[in-house]
This record gives C-alpha cells, structure tokens and sequence, in this order.
C-alpha cells in the first residue's frame, strides 16, 4: 500500500501531521494500515485517535505501564496511556486540573478506553501502598462492574453499549496520589426498562439476577431463571448474548458491592429486590372492566402479588395505585379510574421512575465511598476528570432519548471545535503569526437549533408541554414546522412533500454526523415525564426503607405538588451547559474512537464508515490546523525559568534589563533551536516536539 510519510517501520506515520499529503484518503489509508498492523493508536499532536481492533490486544500490561510512565509523549507510540500520562504529569507538575474527553460513536470503544485509562492511573500511583488510598483506588474500579450492570444494555450497535452519560473526576493530593472523586451521571435512557427494539436487551441487571441469583434469592423474589417468559426482559427477543456471561457478572458485581462499605447488606438486598419488583410488574397485565365505570381489572394476580411484595406494599394498595388516580379538580380532589391504556401507561411510569431513582441511588452511594475526606492534606488537591458519554447514534426508530444523545454528542463537538480548532487558530492571531486560516464547519448552529431559548427544538417542546388543551405531538411537530422551515438543518415530511423516506410524525436534522430522522410520537409524554402522585405516595409509604427513601417528594399532599416541573429537556440542556462549563475550565486532552465495522469484527476496515467517521469528527481540518500550526508553546517567563540553566548566558540569571523574548531566543540561539522557533507576542512558539525533546534532555543533562 502507498501513502505518503515518513514510515521507516512500515506501520504508518504514528500522527497524522507527518503525512506527505492530507486528504480523506491518506488520513484513512494510514489508520487502516496501522488497524491491521495491532496499532490501534495514532496521534494528531496531542489528540489521540483510537481504532476499536474489536479483541484483546497486549498493549495494556504492566510492562507496557512501565514503559509510559512518567514519559513525555513523543517518546513512545501512541497510545492511550501516554495520553492519560500527560493529563497526570500536567496535573501535578503545574497544579492544572486537566480533562479527557472521549468522544465517538456507540461501539467505537469510548467505555473500553475510560477503563484503561483509570486502570493506568490506579497502577501508577500510590507506590507506597498507604491503606486509604488504596481503598479509594479500589473503589474507583470496582465501581465500575456495577455502573455497567445497571447502566449499559445490548443494543444493535454494541452488546454493552452505554444508556447513561458518566462524568468521573478523580481528586489527587499534592503527592499525585487519589484521595477521592466523583462521578456525575446523565440522563439514563429509562425507557429501556419497559420497552426494547428488537434484537436489543433491558439493563444487564435484570439478566445478571435471573441468570445469576441462587435459588434461594430467586424463591425470596418469586422469580424463576426463565428469562423468556418476563416481558420487560424479552421483548427484544435476545435475552442471551454471545459476548456476555450474565450470572458470572452477576457475582462480580455482588463482590463489588460487599466490597465498598457504603453499601450496606440490608440495601443490597432491597435494591435486588426493585429489580425483581420490576421483572413482576412487567407481567402485570390489564383488561377492560365489565361495569360500566370503565374501570380496569388486573389479570395477572400472580404477578401483581410478587411485585407487590417486593416492593413492600401491599398488593390491593399497588392495584388501586395502577388502575386509578386522584387528581384536584377545582379545588377538589377526586378519584379517576384508569381506562387500560391509562394502567398500563402508569404501571410503565412507574417503573421508569423507580429504576431511575434507583440508579441515583447507586451512583450516589459510589460517590459517598469515594468522596474526599475533610483532611488538610487533601484540601489542596487537583482533578483529572474522564468524560465518557453515549455516542452519537442512528437507530431504525429514533425518539426523544435519541434527540437527547445526539444533541450531547453535538455540545462536545462544539467543545472540541472551541479548544481545539478555533482557540488554536484566534491565537496565531492573537500573538501576531503567519498564518493561513483553516476552514471547517462549526456545528453551533446545530447546537443552538436543539437549544436556543423559544426558537430552539426544546423550548418549542416545553412550550407544547406546559400548553393546556389538546396538544399532542403531532401539533408539536406543527409547531416545529412553522418557527424552523428555512433552518437548514431542519426538515420534516410536510415541508418537504417529496421525500418519501420520512414519515408525516417524523422530523429530521442534520446533525453534524449525519441525518437522523426523529419520530415525535411520545415525545411530549416523554419530555413531561409525569409520575402520577398516587405512586409516589404509594412508595413512600413502602415498609422497605430503601424504597421509601427514594419517594420522599411522596410525602407531599395533593394540594402541595407542584403543577409544572421542570421538564426532561430543560434539565438535560441545564446539565450539559454545566459539563461544557466544567470541562472547558480544565486543561483538555482528546480521545476520538472509531468503529472500524459494524460487524464488531477484528479483521474488517470498513473504509466507507471511517472516512464518514473521519469526516464529522473534523479530523481533517484538525491534522491540517495542527500541521499548519505549531506542536508546542510556551509562555516566555516559563520558557525562561526552565531551561536557563542550559545556556550560560540566562544561568542563574539572565542579564538584568533583558526582555523575557530576549532571553528566550538567546537560549534557543545557543542550543541551535531557534530555527525551529517563532516568536509570538508573549509565547514561543514550537514548530515539531522533537525540539521540545532535546531542550528538555539538555535541561536533565544539566
Ligand atoms: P456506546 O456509545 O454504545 O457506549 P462505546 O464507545 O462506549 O459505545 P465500548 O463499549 O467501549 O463502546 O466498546 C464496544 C466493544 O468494543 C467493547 O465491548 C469491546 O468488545 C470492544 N473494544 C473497544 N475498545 C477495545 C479495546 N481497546 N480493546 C479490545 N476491545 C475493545
Ligand atoms: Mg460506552
């Protein structure tokens, strides 16, 4: 295979920015080459590229640890290591806090990635075994069997792809030891818990309990192992996955949780006990009553009693609470039975709710265990944060959690075109040097199209929510069609008649990494996301003390709820301007994965999906921004102060009155760099890292 380079070893350049030309072929003939090679890794400066090789490769042990630590990036490979060895050395060298941000579509690898990225941190640190940080450490990665278990499903993109947005910070002490952390979670998608697209899986929980609970669990619960015959667990009718061995992650994860003394024994045993609770309200089925009050009867009681008893209410509360209402009516309160459609909505909101809210719970008791203790010692401490998201995805049917994922997926690109592209580009010009301006497509317009105060896809959304009357979701996609018809990035079936690959409920935007077709059914209800009081009071009044800790908006009276929450949309847009806000006061570092096929085959490179991948990742415009720029830059005073003591001239000090730019190239001049350099207003700037190398070997030679 021809591409230009320099390539000596015959494995392809290790950063794009060698090539001899830049185009989409060259970028993607060069990762191929390297995919087939095992070298899943290559560099875009400091951007790290990450093929998925889809099996295990044995770039990940402890030599290959060895061989990484406390290296500058240049010296070695690429890999995913020294990316998170600058992020640590940049951390404790210069105090910054720093970030890595993962980004790429579902199945390219970003879970996989955040995981070795943390393994790396643990086997680097704490060389002293202290007790408590090797606690802390501990927890971080056991944490993860049961974030995944209750977060991540099979879909028909990856059979552990991600249904929840993690943000982990890891806090480290002035030794560079983990002291403590954080994990944020994201909108977890929870209409999984009722309802699968075919070919797909609930949560793995729910398999791990009925493939992994002993008898005796499962005769507690009521359950039997039969997954087949549970109706939130089958209807995707692939219970069983090839890649996946359900009772023996069960037990991890049952390890994982006796090992992190947060959890205690009781809640353990109440938290399995929801899981089974919802596998028995799944098959709680409704048929029409015979009176003339419209009011349902439950048809399976078997189901309604084990259900009832897992949740520890009893079975006529649990009923009455799915087969009617109470609701105020001016000013008085009375109660509303449910016609079928209605019971099986609510029994279906009840569910969500209560797996989400124990989901938080999960979450929030990892966070007690690994919160930092009140030490002096640890006040002055740094972060590492790892961003590790749902990938962008197109699925045969796309809904609101879809809008919800792609638009995140959108933000963090913005993210990347902000610190990467654009910041990069404003400071040659800022600090005065030559330089061709690079064009590529920035996505904000994207962005602000899902986000923008009443123009904006969510806003129409909550406007249609809050609206009393008739409005369904396809008055919505009305509304839609009427304040976005010459966006550009917007389409629906009714202003554009001829395409036929539409429907008239869907609507389509083009997102930066291609066309997704939304299908609006259920998205008012979705972004509503209303849970009938009734059940909240029902659970609140749980004997179970878990169950009644995660309901206490349950003890409210009818008169005291509160009309109009805050909407599913509202808050999510809330909460990813708070990530971007986060990370963009954070030193960033860059990981871009990329799902060579769709097959997870470790020997197909599929070179149609990675050029598109390539394509909307922007890594073009980012290997010619790079190529065009400079490697490194440094401020003059800290140019200075580090390397004076390699030129005899500035050591110990450079002539008094010497501008700090004077200094500089005086050093530069007499090592024989200065060729390589250019001088910006108040940087130096560093044309290829091999330069920065020797300056930084002259200096350790001193
Ligand atoms: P999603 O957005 O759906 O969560 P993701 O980007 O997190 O997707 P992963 O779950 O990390 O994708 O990866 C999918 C699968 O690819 C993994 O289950 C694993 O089989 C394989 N894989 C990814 N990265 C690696 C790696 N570095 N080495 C070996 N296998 C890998
Ligand atoms: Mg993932």
């Amino acid at each position: 295979m021809s591409y230009g380079g320099h390539d000596p070893k015959g494995y392809g350049v290790e950063d794009l920015v060698l090539l001899s030309t830049i185009d989409l072929k060259h970028v993607v003939q060069n990762l191929q080459l390297r995919f087939q090679k095992g070298r899943i890794y290559t560099y875009i400066g400091e951007v790290l590229v990450a093929v998925n090789p889809y099996r295990q490769l044995g770039i990940y042990e402890k030599n290959s640890i060895d061989q990484y630590k406390g290296r500058e990036i240049y010296e070695r490979s690429p890999h995913v290591f020294a990316i998170a060895d600058v992020a640590y050395r940049s951390m404790k060298r210069f105090g910054r806090d720093s970030c890595i941000v993962i980004s790429g579509e579902s199945g390219a690898g970003k879970t996989e990635t955040s995981k070795i990225i943390m393994r790396y941190l643990a086997a680097i640190t704490n060389v002293q075994q202290q007790g408590e940080i090797e606690r802390v450490k501990n927890v971080l990665l056991r944490s993860n069997c049961i974030l995944e278990a209750f977060g991540c499903a099979k879909t028909t993109r990856n059979d552990n792809s991600s249904r929840f947005g993690k943000y982990m910070h890891i806090n480290f002490d002035y030794d560079g030891d983990p002291v403590g952390g954080n994990i944020s979670n994201y909108l977890l998608e929870k209409s999984r818990v009722v309802r699968q697209q075919d070919g797909e899986r609930n949560f793995h929980v729910f398999y791990q309990l009925a493939n992994g609970g002993d008898d005796a669990l499962l005769r507690q619960f009521g359950l039997t192992k039969d997954a087949k015959q549970y109706y939130f667990l089958n209807q995707g009718r692939s219970h069983k996955v090839a890649s996946i061995n359900d009772s023996r992650d069960f037990a991890e994860v049952q390890t994982a949780l006796r090992s992190i003394n947060t959890f205690d024994k009781q809640d353990v045993e109440s938290m399995w006990s929801v899981i089974a609770a919802l596998i028995h309200l799944g098959n709680v089925r409704f048929i029409d009553g015979d009176n003339s009050s419209g009011a349902v009867h439950i048809s399976e009681k078997a189901a309604l009693q084990n259900a009832a008893r897992c949740l520890s209410v009893t079975p006529d509360e649990l009923a009455k609470s799915l087969s009617t209402q109470v609701v105020a009516a001016h000013g008085d309160i009375v109660k509303k039975q449910h016609d079928v459609n209605a019971a099986y909505y609510t029994r279906d909101a009840l569910a969500k709710a209560l797996y989400d809210r124990l989901f938080s719970w999960v979450v929030s008791k990892i966070n007690e265990a690994i919160s930092v203790q009140n030490n002096s010692r640890y006040s002055k401490s740094h972060v590492i944060g790892v961003l590790d998201i749902y990938g962008f995805e197109i699925f045969g049917s796309n809904s609101f959690e879809q809008l919800c994922i792609n638009y995140c997926n959108e933000k963090l690109q913005q993210l990347f075109i902000e610190l990467v592209l654009k910041q990069e580009q404003d400071e040659y010009e800022r600090e005065g040097i030559k330089w061709v301006k690079i064009e590529y497509f920035n996505n904000k317009i994207i962005c602000d199209l899902v986000e923008v105060p009443r123009i904006g896809i969510l806003s129409i959304l909550d406007e249609a929510c809050a609206s009393i009357g008739n409005v369904t979701d396809k008055v919505f996609l009305g509304e839609l069609d009427k304040k976005l018809k010459n966006h550009n990035h917007y389409t629906s079936r009714n202003l554009k008649q001829s395409d036929k690959s539409m429907g008239f409920e869907e609507f389509r935007i083009t997102h930066y990494a291609g066309n997704v077709t939304y299908s609006v059914m259920g998205f008012m209800d979705k972004n509503k996301d209303t849970l009938f009081q009734d059940l909240k009071r029902l659970l609140y009044h749980s004997k179970n003390r878990l169950i009644k800790s995660l309901f206490p908006d349950g003890s409210k009276s009818m008169a005291e709820v509160n009309r109009r929450p805050a909407t599913v949309g509202f808050l999510f847009k809330n909460s990813m301007n708070e990530l971007v806000k986060q990370l963009a006061q954070k030193e960033p570092h860059y990981i871009r994965c990329i799902k060579p096929n769709e097959e997870k085959n470790s020997s197909i490179f599929d070179v149609e999906r990675v050029e598109h991948q390539v394509r909307y990742l922007g890594l073009l415009e980012n290997v010619r921004v790079r190529r065009a720029g400079f490697a490194h830059r440094m401020p003059y005073d800290r140019f200075v102060n580090r390397y004076k003591l390699i030129c005899p001239q500035t050591w110990p000090n450079p002539r008094r009155g010497q501008q700090l730019r004077e200094s500089c190239w005086q050093i530069l001049e007499h090592v024989g760099l200065s060729a390589d350099c250019t001088q910006g207003r108040t940087k130096v700037f560093i044309s290829s890292p091999q330069t920065l190398f020797q300056l930084e070997e002259l200096r350790t030679k001193q």
